[in-house]
């Protein structure tokens, strides 16, 4: 063979390689959900019906503009968040449940599946989007996670936009927080909704959580998920929720999946079951199908924890199992499939 020919098929054979491993991924995609819990027909009117379908389909659509455009998933999941937290329908941002002290103090935690950095805050008052907020902990600080003042201070310092108690305040929330505490005198023994290990004692004041969460495989194959909430109504002050644990509410892994949940925050703990999804994908060998539905279905269903999740992994797979009534809920996918739900 000539001296020139062989160079040619070593040219050739260097770049078809690269070419290969810099192909991007065809299935990429975006799913996203606005808590789990008692949602019936029902309870919603044809009105907020439609406004809580407008405000899922733009939040996918932000996210997935961002995938289209060669963004990466990181991205994506975050702008998705931002427009869930900046509508007062949801329990994250504005909007917000309140604490037993009528206060409003906010979770939410961001995960990257590349390199499995992962940034989160914890009870923050004062910042508009939480969700940057665990960015910023994520991109600008040595750290995972943020509680408290020490949160607000340094998403404020990041330059995230703060706002005082008003802008967090809804009525309806309020007033849910006024029923929870009715119900508190009332039944005291089973009115302690945060964590309690009894199933009897497994009784929410309102079971529709309202948490958003976020989860996106990107051109590139790369994985992330986000979650964002104001917790649970009348929690204690101080109380942290699964959103911004990572393992727990929260986590992506390029090997396996990326995954957020929502539900009874202090189950998802216990079960650390964004983790163990991925545990059982990655040690298992289950499809993303199985492991979601072994943990939502079965795992959590035996101990009364009641939620769901949403989860996609490294082929772009989806999953939405959730063992409560309704989720609010929606994907977009780039093989054109795409929907936006709510009840069972
Ligand atoms: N998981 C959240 C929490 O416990 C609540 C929710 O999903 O709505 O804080």
């Amino acid at each position: 063979m000539k001296t020139s020919t062989l160079f040619l098929l070593l040219c050739f054979s260097f770049f078809a390689s690269t070419a290969q491993t810099k192909a991007p991924v065809k299935n990429y995609g975006i799913a996203i959900h606005g808590g789990a819990g008692t949602i019936l027909k029902s309870d919603l009117s044809p009105e907020l019906e439609k406004q809580y379908k407008a405000k899922l389909q733009e939040a996918l659509d932000a996210g997935y503009a961002i995938l289209e455009k060669n963004g990466t998933s990181l991205d994506a999941v975050e702008a998705a968040i931002k427009v869930m937290e900046d509508s007062r329908l949801f329990n994250a941002g504005s909007g917000s449940v309140f604490t037993s002290e009528g206060k409003n103090e906010m979770d939410a935690a961001i995960m990257d599946g590349k390199t499995l950095k992962a940034g989160a805050v914890a009870g923050v008052r004062t910042i508009k989007n939480p969700i940057t907020a665990a960015r910023c902990v994520m991109d600008k600080s040595p750290h995972v996670i943020l509680s408290g003042s020490g949160a607000d201070l340094f998403a404020k310092q990041c330059g995230c936009a703060t706002a005082d108690s008003s802008y967090f305040f809804t009525e309806k929330r309020w007033q849910q927080l006024l029923k929870a505490k009715e119900q508190e005198k009332l039944t005291p023994e089973k009115s302690d909704t945060l964590g309690s290990l009894s199933p009897q004692q497994n009784e929410f004041n309102d079971k529709k959580f309202g948490t958003v969460g976020a989860v996106a495989l990107d051109r590139n194959g790369n994985l992330a998920a986000a979650t964002s909430t104001g917790g649970m109504t009348n929690k204690k002050p101080g109380r942290i929720g699964d959103s911004p644990v990572i393992g727990a509410g929260t986590y992506a892994n390029n090997k396996t999946c990326a995954v957020s949940c929502t539900g009874h925050g202090e189950f998802f703990i216990r079960h650390v079951v964004a983790f163990d999804i991925s545990a059982l994908m990655e040690y298992k060998n289950l499809t993303l199908a199985q492991a979601t539905e072994e943990v939502v279905m079965h795992k959590l269903v035996k101990v009364k924890g009641e939620g769901g999740v949403i989860a996609i992994d490294s082929k772009g797979n989806i999953s939405m199992p959730f063992n409560t009534p309704g989720m609010y809920r929606g994907f977009r996918k780039s093989d054109g499939k795409t929907a936006v739900l709510i009840y069972r």
